[in-house]
């Protein structure tokens, strides 16, 4: 197969004519040629050459009259371009071989047979000769393009091999059958279960990265699905296996909770790309064995299992090496709250049960309700319509309590401040007190949050106290 038309980005010709007058044999290989075939974007491009990669970026930095010199890890023998939006990273061709203890290997000069033969799947061995006498042309050792074609991942080696050096291939192989809709070949597969324990000897944060990929992919259950059945769940996140089965008491029998999330995960995929709340449907549930109980008459309940499992956002963002940041109580937000607009719907809806809960979510409301429809599972048709239109008009009653009192973006007119001033009180329990009672009575809507009846509010909450007041506010 010749592909050299389909090398439309003038890269490949600059590269050729340095590689040439270098007499470097280069290629280019990996992620970008899988997904030039399956027709799907990529930004990254990766050289190989049979010789020092670094000499060759060095030399196409100078043709592209770049000011800034290649990025260089001598270590790996690597170097990185910059250029426009993209990165080009180039490498020589190198022969690996692992020790047990690390999946670092020892690596020396080699063919770009060798290379090939140390990449982690057919689809990802693939390269494309860009020089003189071999422009354009695919190199396949491994039947890559076949498997492109059935949509299978497969080791280019014996998959125990492949997955004993590099553990961290086994998240990959997942990640990219999720990513591509890919099956996993049944020998591949069988290396992973054979070799989960392996995972151990893998850095948190890379393990991490591939979840995340796996996160984002368009169908991420099937995702973890895979990582279920093989056995890498239960090693890097075993509360989600914990989710996993149906109890049955006196037939009796709840819900399987994994299967459940997998689907609420899958239901905020299709509406939001974003990573966050695709965490937050993953966690929203994750308390549920923690806090089941069988009671006789109602049958099982899991109370409490959004507070305790908010309390339990930063022990598993902590130990996935998740940012502990905005991102985490954001999560930790929405597992919390993702209850309480079902519960509005139940009660008759009242502006003050409204203004809480807007109050609590502040800017995140749209995505607490993302999660919340997200959340309805069952298969029965009629019964979804039904909570969607009692979502519907949740949703109206908060656009209509927004506009009358804006608790989104709540600022107290009664500050800290503003009371230490009023009563000469340095600041002390009694200040967040008062502050705490004003802002209960603007939510229950006993007052508004204006400062003709939030001020002698607050004066007479400060003088019931036995506080005396040293100052007048008009
Ligand atoms: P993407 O960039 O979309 O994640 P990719 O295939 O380009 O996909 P990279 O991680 O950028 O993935 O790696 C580039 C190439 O390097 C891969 O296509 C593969 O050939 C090789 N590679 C990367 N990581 C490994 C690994 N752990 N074991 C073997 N080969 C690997
Ligand atoms: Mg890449």
């Amino acid at each position: 197969m010749n592909l050299s038309e389909r090398l439309d980005n003038p890269i490949f010709r600059t590269i050729q004519s340095c590689a040439s007058k270098l007499n470097l044999e280069t290629y280019v290989i990996g992620g970008f040629v899988r997904d030039l075939l399956l027709n799907r974007p990529s930004k990254d491009i990766d050289f190989v050459c049979v010789g020092s990669g670094i000499e060759l970026a060095k030399a196409v930095s100078k043709a592209l009259n770049l000011k800034k010199e290649p990025v260089i890890f001598k270590n790996y023998g690597t170097a990185m371009i910059s250029f426009k939006d993209q990165e080009f990273e180039f490498v020589g061709a190198r022969k690996e071989s692992y020790s047990r203890e690390s999946r670092n290997p020892t690596v020396e000069n080699g063919t770009l047979e060798d290379d090939q033969n140390r990449r982690d799947f057919t689809i990802n061995a693939l390269a494309i000769g860009l020089n003189n006498h071999n422009y354009g042309e695919l190199i396949d050792p491994f039947n890559g393009v076949e498997d492109l074609r059935d949509h299978m991942i497969r080791t280019p080696l014996e998959p125990g091999v492949t997955f004993s050096d590099d553990p961290l291939r086994m998240m990959r192989a997942i990640r990219f059958a999720s990513q591509l809709q890919f099956d996993i070949d049944g020998n591949t597969f069988g290396g992973i279960m054979d070799h989960v324990d392996r995972i151990e000897i893998v850095s948190q944060e890379r393990i991490t990265d591939e979840l995340n990929k796996i996160i984002l992919s368009l169908l991420p259950s099937y995702g973890f699905k895979l990582l279920f059945q093989s056995g890498l769940l239960k090693k890097v996140f075993p509360e989600m296996v914990d989710l996993h089965g149906v109890e049955v008491i006196r037939k009796k029998a709840h819900k399987d909770n994994f299967y459940h999330t997998l689907k609420v995960l899958d239901n905020v995929a299709e509406v939001s790309n974003d990573l966050w709340l695709r965490w937050a449907a993953i966690l929203h549930d994750i308390a549920k064995p923690a806090t089941k109980r069988f009671n006789d008459r109602v049958g099982w309940t899991f109370h409490g299992h959004e507070d305790k499992g908010a309390r339990m956002v930063p022990h598993i963002f902590r130990r996935l090496k998740l940012p502990l940041n905005e991102h985490m109580k954001f999560v930790q937000k929405l597992v919390r709250l993702h209850l309480r607009p079902i519960a509005l719907v139940k009660e008759e809806v009242t502006d003050s049960a409204v203004r809480r809960l807007l109050y609590e979510t502040g800017e995140d409301v749209e995505e607490l309700m993302k999660l919340c429809k997200a959340d309805i599972t069952s298969k029965d048709h009629n019964r979804v319509q039904k909570y969607l239109n009692n979502f519907a008009r949740v949703e109206e009653k908060m656009i209509e309590v927004e506009k009358k009192d804006k608790v989104r973006n709540f600022q107290p007119i009664v500050t800290g401040e503003l009371i230490m001033e009023t009563f000469g009180v340095p600041p002390s329990r009694v200040v967040g007190d008062i502050k705490n009672e004003v802002r209960e009575a603007i939510l229950e809507g006993t007052i508004k949050n204006s400062e003709k009846e939030a001020i002698p509010f607050m004066i007479g909450i400060g003088e019931r106290l036995g506080l005396v007041r040293i100052k007048d506010i008009v």
